[in-house]
């Protein structure tokens, strides 16, 4: 697949998609790189060798249809009549046709462009590609995108809703309709509406894979029950950019860096893999630098200039030595900082006896970090200080074209871990390296998210359930408190929709979720929709059959390049028989068995929880064009191109199309690149109308804004004591837009982290982790658990036969000196890893690509189902015993992966029986009291299993899980009514779906009756 993705020498050069414009770079094209122009300067030689070799006995050379080189894309005015040979029908030479049609991979979170091969006779899929026209993934995949074509057709797939028949998670299931289903669960949440039970209905999401459509549905039932998986992946990422620049997430701009300095590998081999990582090849191939910081040698660090490998939990104290450096030297872009920085206010509020001047500020400042010398951080990190000097005075000469990511990794290790994206940002707000050309850039700056056709009312009531008091700052959901949660009565769910989410197997202390997940006193009623059987959806009530990425439909856009976009997933099959000129009212009727998509389903149900409309639920869920009638995705997404996404309606009126037909032809729209500095922009005078401005220059005004079709979530700025609304900052006496924070400026110093209990971190700077060496014991060790392999994704990659293939087990990487002293003599030798709840049973690979004194092991691996409970991915699950003890649970492997009869032949080829351990289970939960992220790094003890144990073996004690859940808890510092406003959390922080204000207010118990 690489060589396809670098290739294109031989393109027509027809159409003016993205790829061509890079084309049009060759020859610094960065992409390409050295290698692959080696690589197809031989490959160009065989096939002019071969076609010579034909053509001299008088055969005509097939160069395929296209009279181009085959590894390039086909020309996008070819797609409704494509022809390759059929290379299954080798040697002779048969062509297949076949209908192009874009969707967007969901395989991750990229959200990469796909183009499907749909065969013009069979009406099949027969492979997928990468979409040239998308801007985000320009015609790459990884091996993810193309293996969509293994789920599709995966023999163990789930094709029929059903219910369960017996006790939960026994294995009992019955066929049964999409209505009677439909029927039973909006009976369930309507009575639970209408009595005013609100908070017993969720939808617990996954990999959302799209933006906005399920937060809306719950706005219209007026529930506030979306949950996420966001706090075991990325809060702690985002917390630190939140407090930083009011948005969640980075956006490098990688492609235009000189530096590019990324703390660990799982961004490039998880978030935003391939968009970031060719970008990443692009820089590097114009002579970026690339430093790395992972304490494992990932796939990412093997392509560093500096590959830095520090004790787990360090990196804030390396970002911070870094950052004393470029102030130390001076080296930081003074005008910047002075513009931008929310100086004054930490002044006034730090230091009220200093002067308000950026001289004053800059003193202090000067003194700041003095304690993060370079050997202090040598000292935390295990790194050289030599080194850290170094790489410190690289990034002092990257100036503004610094691009820097962290995401999972560190900041979803460590106790405190989000000072590692704050730190990190440090050091591009010290260079002025913020929505520059190869900088950072906040996301909503390089996202789009398209208003809707309907837009519901924010919810009225507060769940307390995935926002409790004790976590005011969290920056999502505490989802995976949930089972401790409701195992100490603090509420009970009628309704639980499971989305694209595994809790029994993606979170820690997944036993804890199964107790709960089978006790029908806590959760009256489970629905998994899934495409695929997981360990989770087995202790369903429901299982109700999704769609893959080419058989739905949704709209994405994320941040992956200085440019906005909209991404348009779409079900293949219905979009090439409509081009064919069939009429298709419903996704099931283009789908494998009765496979459905969501939003066709919460459509429908939500009709059915309010047929006649009472309920004032109906009424966003209705057509426009047909008052009275159903929405129906056509006018959804057609209202939405049509009204909502800037340029599209022009450029698909130029080809005679409606912008509906246009997304369903190139699948991405790419509205506007190079966006810049737009925190720059100067507020116009009609926006500035009755204006209050703050002593530190936060500038309100009454003028009503302007309608954005934009509404990428951001952090929200309060209005003032008498309601203006936040509009910009005044800088030097120009009133403009600034940061969507409560001061309008990047915040230095953050208001909220003071007023909310935590001043001590109020500014960047270093949490000790609590696997920092002074918290572990003699004989323990670090754990890392966090990295993901390229090739597989949490669960629904096991229903890919290719990928099974590629990566099916997860030893535990252990340094030869670790493995010396522990006793363990050789790679593939069993060993115990004893976490504080448990213990598991691995293989080791002994390596000398992690640190001595950490071990570390993917989280893939150890698919599981019990005996009895339908086979799921027949090449990834092993079959288990699961037991209960006075000493907690066990686990032990009944049955390996191995060949098996199915309808794809290649089940019957399966080589490998070892698919891994399943680490995750015994994990206690840690939940950072910021920012809510489940630190994930554990202290375990490692040494050579026991005469009896098995590979693969848990063993868990759920008693000590809730006894650590407790101790974590122990601290936060919950909201109260001391708190700002009396609130729960304050309400400028982002949540997926904002209640109304009224109910961020604590309930006076005084008051309440
Ligand atoms: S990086 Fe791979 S898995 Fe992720 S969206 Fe792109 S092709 Fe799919």
């Amino acid at each position: 697949m690489a060589s396809r993705d670098h290739s294109g020498r031989a393109r027509d050069g027809s159409g003016p998609g993205r790829y061509a414009q890079d084309l049009s770079r060759r020859g610094s094209d960065p992409t390409a790189g050295k290698g692959s122009d080696t690589d197809l300067d031989a490959i160009s030689a065989r096939v002019s060798a071969a076609r010579a070799d034909v053509e001299a006995r008088g055969e005509t050379f097939y160069q395929g249809p296209s009279g181009i080189h085959l590894a390039a894309f086909p020309p996008k005015e070819r797609w409704d009549d494509w022809a390759e040979l059929d290379s299954r029908a080798w040697p002779d030479r048969k062509e297949r046709r076949y209908l192009l049609v874009p969707t967007t991979c969901f395989n991750c979170e990229s959200a990469c462009g796909l183009l499907a091969y749909v065969d013009r006779d069979s009406l099949r899929v027969r492979k997928f590609e990468g979409n040239p026209e998308h801007p985000g993934s320009r015609g790459r995949n990884c091996a993810k995108g193309p293996a969509t074509l293994n789920q599709v057709t995966d023999p163990d797939r789930i094709l029929y809703p059903m219910r369960r028949t017996g006790a939960r998670g026994a294995g009992g299931w019955e066929r049964i309709s999409w209505d009677e289903a439909l029927d039973a669960l909006a009976a369930r949440i309507r009575a639970a509406i209408t009595e005013r039970r609100q908070n017993e209905i969720m939808v617990h999401i996954g990999r959302p894979g799209e933006d906005g459509f399920t937060e809306r549905v719950l706005a219209s039932w007026g529930v506030d029950g979306h949950n996420s998986h966001t706090n075991v992946c990325s809060s702690g990422g985002r917390t630190g950019y939140q407090f930083w620049m009011g948005a969640d997430r980075p956006s490098p701009d990688h492609a235009n860096a000189k530096v590019i300095y990324l703390i660990s590998a799982h961004l490039e081999a998880g978030h935003y893999f391939n968009p970031h990582a060719q970008r990443i090849m692009q820089a590097r191939a114009n002579g970026a630098k690339v430093i790395v910081l992972d304490t494992r040698l990932s796939n990412t660090a093997t392509h560093a200039d500096h590959w830095l490998s520090p004790v787990p939990g360090s990196e804030a104290a390396i970002n911070l030595a870094v950052a004393r450096h470029l102030i130390e030297t001076q080296r930081y872009d003074r005008e910047f900082v002075r513009r931008w920085w929310n100086w004054a206010e930490y002044l006034q509020a730090c230091h009220p006896g200093r002067p308000t001047t950026f001289e004053a500020f800059e003193e202090i400042l000067a003194g700041l970090y003095a304690e993060f010398t370079f050997e202090f951080a040598a000292q935390e990190s295990g790194i050289d200080a030599g080194v850290l000097v170094e790489v410190a005075e690289i990034v002092a000469g990257a100036g503004t074209r610094f691009s820097a990511h962290v995401w999972r990794s560190a900041a979803a290790g460590n106790l405190g871990g989000w000072q590692v994206p704050r730190t990190l940002f440090l050091i591009s707000a010290l260079l002025g390296a913020v929505a520059t050309p190869g900088g950072v850039f906040p996301n909503g700056l390089n996202k789009f998210v398209p208003r809707p056709i309907h837009i519901p009312p924010h919810p009225e009531v507060w769940q307390e359930l995935t926002w409790p008091l004790e976590y005011p700052l969290a920056q999502n959901e505490m989802s995976f408190l949930l089972p401790h949660f409701l195992a100490e009565g603090r509420g009970r769910l009628d309704t639980y929709f499971m989305r694209v989410y595994n809790p029994v197997w993606t979170n820690p202390d997944g036993l804890s979720w199964m107790e709960v997940l089978t006790d029908e006193a806590k959760i009256g009623c489970t629905v998994a929709l899934t495409p695929t059987w997981n360990e989770s959806a087995y202790f369903a009530d429901y299982i109700l059959p999704m769609g893959h990425g080419s058989e739905r439909h949704d709209t994405h856009s994320y941040e992956q390049y200085d440019g906005q976009w909209v991404g348009f997933r779409q079900p293949v099959l219905r979009a090439a028989r409509e081009r064919l000129g069939e009429e298709i009212t419903d996704t099931r009727q283009v789908n494998p068995g009765e496979v459905w998509e969501e939003n066709e389903f919460w459509i429908e149900l939500s009709w059915r929880v309010d047929p006649d409309g009472s309920l004032g639920i109906r009424r966003y869920h209705e057509s426009r064009a047909r008052p009275g009638e159903k929405l129906t995705v056509d006018e959804y997404y057609g209202w939405m191109f049509e009204n909502s996404v800037p340029g599209l309606p022009e450029r698909a009126a130029a080809e005679g199309l409606t912008p509906l037909q246009w997304m369903r032809r190139y699948g991405a729209f790419e509205i506007t690149s190079g966006q810049g500095a737009m925190y720059e922009q100067q507020v116009p005078d009609a926006e500035l109308d009755d204006v209050a401005v703050t002593a530190t220059g936060r500038v309100y005004t009454s003028a009503p804004g302007p309608l954005s079709m934009n509404v990428v979530p951001m952090g929200a700025p309060e209005p003032d004591a008498d309601g203006r609304r936040a509009v910009g900052v005044d800088v030097d006496r120009t009133v403009r837009r600034g940061f969507p924070t409560p001061s309008g400026r990047l915040e230095f110093y953050s208001s909220t982290l003071a007023a909310w209990g935590w001043p001590e971190h109020a500014l960047p700077g270093y949490i000790r982790s609590h696997v920092h060496p002074a918290n572990l014991a003699a004989d323990q060790v670090v754990l890392l658990s966090t990295f993901r392999l390229p090739t597989q994704i949490h669960t629904r990659s096991a229903n890919a036969k290719w990928l099974d293939e590629l990566a099916h087990t997860n030893p535990v990487w252990v340094h030869p000196s670790d493995a010396a002293r522990l006793g363990i003599g050789r790679t593939g030798e069993l060993m115990r890893v004893e976490t504080d709840i448990g213990y598991f049973v691995a293989k080791a690979w002994i390596t000398e690509g992690i640190r001595p004194g950490v071990v570390a092991c993917s989280h893939h691996m150890g698919r599981w189902r019990l005996d009895g409970q339908p086979r799921g991915a027949g090449g990834m699950m092993a079959t288990v015993g699961l037991r209960r003890g006075d000493a907690g649970w066990t686990m032990r492997r009944r049955g390996a992966v191995a060949p098996y009869e199915s309808a794809d032949p290649d089940s019957r080829r399966i080589w490998w029986s070892d698919t891994g351990v399943h680490q995750n289970l015994t994990f206690p939960v840690h939940p950072d009291p910021i920012s809510g992220m489940h630190c994930w790094h554990q202290a375990v003890r490692v040494r050579p299993a026991d005469p009896g144990d098995q590979h693969g073996d848990i063993a868990v004690d759920t008693t000590r899980s809730r006894e650590i859940y407790r101790a974590w808890l122990r601290l936060t510092r919950p909201a109260g009514p001391e708190s700002p406003g009396a609130m729960r959390r304050p309400r400028w922080l982002m949540r997926p779906l904002k209640p109304v204000p009224g109910s961020y207010r604590i309930p006076d118990p005084a008051r309440t009756p």
